[in-house]
């Protein structure tokens, strides 16, 4: 790529993108350069009609009777089989359900019960807290035999023995975007007698998977980040199908049971991946998922990987080039290869100059100490945007150095 030597550089290469449409299925404030939709997701243009009609046609007359008049039923299916197409994986390999960090629960339980005899869960220090907690949490209440062990990345493969039942990563970590090779550690695991459990917030609706293929066990993922689903919207669980037989969920909630509406007194779970939903479906929170997962539509992750890619690496360029005085490094792998959508620099004044930024329309993310944190959403982020977004930095990032 030639780096652009002009805002009108970057313009044309808007005008080559031939995913720049996309972003007109998303409602962006005027004046506002967007890059924490690793965060949060925008609003999706069919959200609103499609939130006001469940609410005044469906809720607001139907009553009770939507549950079956209105799909309500099925709406969870339906988004699950929507997020699996994109993930790589079956329909029945997936449920929409809870948060993240709920489904994590659920599956470092599950992931036990499939190792019987080895009682230890393995994950990184580097993984978001909250799949560190959960995991805490779990064995706490499960008693002394359980433990979890949590190294750096580098003894990972060293401490893959054979008592552990679970390795649980999240694919890219949410500080500084580097992502794992998913194939080659989901083998490494197996290959130690264990079973893999991915973390997929940073990866699903961004990062090219296929599940399915590269033999994962397990995965979580987020609704709200690059699937636009809103805030706190509904989580997705993945199990593979090999694993449906003997997956128990620690959660036996009548949602999760074969025939909810038998209102039996025993529990028999339901088939496949459904067995992990536990109470009633969010039907608001759904629908504005079920827009948030469409707004990818028709659109390949390699295609949406290359521009998120070709962003990245601009953005990269331009810092390099234009804020060479700045103070900043970069906390992100150099290798495209190696990298989620986002990148991270470094910076000791990060928060000041990420508040700065705010003022000045570009909203980024902070991450204690020092990394400033720039998502980059390749269906709505646009080469000028890259191109202005340095240009504020570099003003910004100036008058702070130290
Ligand atoms: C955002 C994020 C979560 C969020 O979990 P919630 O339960 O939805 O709050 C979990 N894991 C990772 C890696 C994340 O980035």
């Amino acid at each position: 790529m030639n780096l652009p030597t002009c805002r009108e550089d970057a313009l044309e290469l808007d005008g080559l993108d031939e995913i720049a449409h996309l972003r007109d299925r998303f409602i962006l404030p005027e004046g506002i350069i967007y890059l924490d939709g690793n965060s949060l997701g925008p609003l999706p243009a069919a959200t609103p009609e499609r939130l006001r009609r469940v609410i005044s046609e469906e809720w607001g007359s139907d009553l009770i009777r939507g549950w079956e008049g209105r799909g309500w039923m099925e709406l969870s299916g339906r988004v699950a089989g929507a997020i699996a197409a994109r993930i790589g994986a079956r329909p029945e390999e997936v449920a929409v359900a809870d948060s993240t960090s709920l489904n994590l629960f659920k599956l470092l339980a599950a992931g036990l019960g499939l190792r019987p005899g080895r009682r230890v869960i393995l994950a990184e220090r580097e993984s978001f807290p909250t799949d560190l907690y959960m995991a805490h949490g779990l064995a706490e209440m499960l008693g002394p035999e359980v433990s979890v062990r949590v190294v750096s990345r580098g003894e990972l493969s060293e401490a893959l023995t054979g008592e552990v039942a679970v390795l649980s990563l999240t694919h890219v970590d949410f500080r500084t975007g580097e992502m794992h090779d998913l194939e080659a550690r989901t083998a490494e695991a197996h290959a130690a007698g264990a079973v893999m459990l991915w973390d997929l917030a940073h990866s699903a609706g961004a990062v090219p998977l296929a599940l399915d293929e590269s033999a994962v066990d397990l995965a979580v993922g987020c609704g709200y980040k690059y699937l636009n689903g809103g805030p706190g919207a509904p989580a997705f669980a993945f199990v593979a199908s090999r694993h449906h037989a003997e997956l128990r969920s620690p959660l036996w909630g009548w949602m999760g049971h074969t025939r909810p509406f038998d209102f039996s007194t025993a529990y028999a779970p339901a088939e496949g991946a459904r067995r992990l939903m536990v109470g009633t479906p969010p039907i608001l929170a759904l629908a504005a998922l079920e827009c948030g997962v469409e707004s990818l539509a028709g659109v390949s992750d390699e295609v949406l990987r290359a521009k998120s890619v070709a962003l990245t690496e601009l953005f990269i360029a331009l810092v390099e080039r234009d804020c060479a005085e700045c103070g900043l490094g970069l906390a992100s792998p150099v290798q495209p290869s190696r990298r989620g959508s986002q990148v991270s620099l470094s910076h000791p004044r990060a928060a000041a100059i990420v508040a700065e930024l705010m003022a000045r329309g570009v909203v980024a993310d902070h991450r204690p100490p020092d990394l400033l944190r720039f998502g980059f959403a390749p269906a709505y982020v646009r080469f000028v945007d890259v191109w202005d977004a340095v240009g504020a930095l570099r003003k910004v990032a100036r008058g702070m150095r130290g």
